[in-house]
């Protein structure tokens, strides 16, 4: 069965002390989680919070990696350094990397494909923005993030990467989709899914929901079937915050 998962993304917040001290104090404070428990960081976090973890129940992710395996690529990070610091997963196709850093299907299809040939699990993030979900046009949005960058994989490499369907509208708005909302989009998620890869890799794939997701209203959500964790921003910032969520499970 599909794992559940709930995943915080600091984003570019916290220097390396801040860091590693949240790091520290969500090690003392989370144990026997009801799910997979992981922390997205900045990259120059990333080899000092896999040691401190080493062997933890939590998880470490990066939020990107480059496009490129390696090279003349100045200021970049490559999935296999990534790989190298013991980060396990990898944040991709995140909202704020599509609309401000020009990431495209073509780019994030690259970036995929790297990190999995780095034995790194994507947290691939689809969504729509608010004029798309007031048109109607949620359902044929996230169809073509997932056409364009990991319908091409093949169903064995599909199984590794987890699913967070994000609405932008709903990204550090303190807008939240309805659980309603939410599980249907989900569903609609998984139904693509089986279509392309069938039953078996739809039912065992990860499905995260992410935008304004809070201790109050996480219980609700990750309640129904097609809703199998979440992808935190703002509130994975306080351990206290990050790990009511958790406990949401
Ligand atoms: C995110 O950035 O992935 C996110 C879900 O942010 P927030 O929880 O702050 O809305």
């Amino acid at each position: 069965m599909r794992k559940n998962i709930v995943a915080g993304n600091w984003k570019m917040n916290k220097n390396l002390q801040e860091g590693v001290a949240l790091a520290t104090e969500l090690k003392e404070i989370v144990s026997n989680p009801n799910c997979e428990v992981i922390i997205g960081t900045p990259f120059i976090h990333l080899a000092t919070v896999s040691e401190l973890l080493k062997d933890n129940v939590i998880k470490v992710s990066a939020e990107n990696c480059a496009d490129k395996a390696s090279g003349a690529y100045t200021g970049e990070v490559s999935a296999e350094m990534v790989k190298s610091t013991g980060a396990e997963y990898c944040i991709l196709g995140h909202s704020e990397r599509r609309a401000y850093y020009g990431e495209t299907y073509e780019i994030l299809k690259e970036k995929v494909q790297l990190a999995l040939a780095n034995d790194l699990k994507p947290i691939f993030c689809i969504g729509e923005v608010k004029e798309e979900r007031e048109a109607g046009k949620q359902n044929e949005v996230v169809k073509a993030q997932l056409e364009g960058s990991v319908f091409n994989l093949s169903a064995e490499d599909f199984g590794k990467i987890v699913l967070a369907y994000e609405p932008v509208w709903a990204i550090g708005t303190g807008l939240t989709a309805t659980p309603e909302q939410a599980q249907e989009i989900h569903a609609y998620i998984r139904g693509l899914v089986a279509e392309k890869y069938g039953n078996e890799v739809a039912d065992n794939c990860t499905i995260l929901y992410g935008g304004s997701c809070n201790a109050k209203n996480a219980a609700g959500l990750f309640a129904n079937p097609d809703i199998d964790g979440g992808l935190i921003g703002g509130a994975s910032l306080k351990a206290e915050d990050f790990k009511a969520i958790i406990d949401a499970f």
